[in-house]
């Protein structure tokens, strides 16, 4: 049985500079179900990275809708957004975030002060989510201290900090060697088994691998295979 999650509905972002505006969204009707595992494609520039910050609450649409559940991100004030950024979706960057001075179980912990959790229960959850990535042994070891591989799965353990059932992954592998980028998808692949909705945009096929469904971005409008 399948349910839809997410409905965008006419999603608009516009950006004016001077005289030009810019449509990095051009009006975009999208229904995700719950637990897909969605890869948006598409060229640097085609709206990627707008439309996930969207669906993340990082950023508010010009026109349209955006249906989670039964909420609506546009209708939103700062704190219910905040809310939601916090209690339900993960994001992954393609340049990782990490704070340098922190070890990577620091750097996991880190998000969990925020939500009041005590000291000792954050360091165990943190522990418990470096596991999951098979960071087991790296716990204290600092970002610059790790391959690009390794601080990708700590910024995957952070992302779970809060439990999110949402996803959000910006050009995971991008700064990733063909290995490290293969490791990273499986990791993706494990949280949608778990349950999750997982959303990544790339612009490199090979993340298909794992995909339940496909959507093709150009110029901000989504596009058949044929015209991609
Ligand atoms: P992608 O992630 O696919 O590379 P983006 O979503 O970052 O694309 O950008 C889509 C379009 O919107 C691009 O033409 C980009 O230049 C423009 N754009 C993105 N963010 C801004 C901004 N803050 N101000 C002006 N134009 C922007
Ligand atoms: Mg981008």
């Amino acid at each position: 049985m399948t349910e839809t999650l997410i409905k965008t509905t006419g999603l608009r972002r516009s950006y004016t500079m001077g005289r030009e505006t810019v449509h990095a969204l051009a009006g975009i009707d999208l229904a995700i179900e719950r637990n897909a595992f969605m890869v948006v494609l598409g060229p640097s520039g085609s709206g990627k990275s707008t439309l996930l910050n969207l669906l993340g609450g990082l950023d508010r649409p010009t026109e349209g809708s955006i249906r989670i559940d039964e909420i609506h991100l546009e209708s939103m004030d700062e704190n219910d957004l905040a809310a939601y950024r916090r209690t339900r979706v993960g994001f992954i960057f393609q340049f990782f975030n990490l704070i340098p001075s922190m070890t990577a179980l620091e750097n996991v912990a880190f998000p969990m002060q925020f939500a009041g959790v005590p000291r000792k229960e954050r360091n165990r959850r943190a522990a418990a989510l470096m596991e999951q990535v098979g960071l087991a042994d790296r716990m204290h070891h600092r970002p610059s201290e790790l391959s690009g591989g390794q601080q990708q799965r700590v910024a995957v353990a952070r992302a779970l900090v809060n439990d999110p059932q949402l996803i959000l992954a910006d050009e995971p592998t991008g700064n990733l060697d063909t290995h490290s980028g293969a490791q990273m998808m499986q990791v993706l692949a494990n949280l949608h088994h778990q349950g999750r909705t997982v959303i990544v945009v790339s612009h490199d096929p090979r993340m298909t691998h794992f995909a339940t469904d496909i959507v093709r971005l150009l110029d901000g409008c989504v596009v058949d295979e044929d015209d991609y």
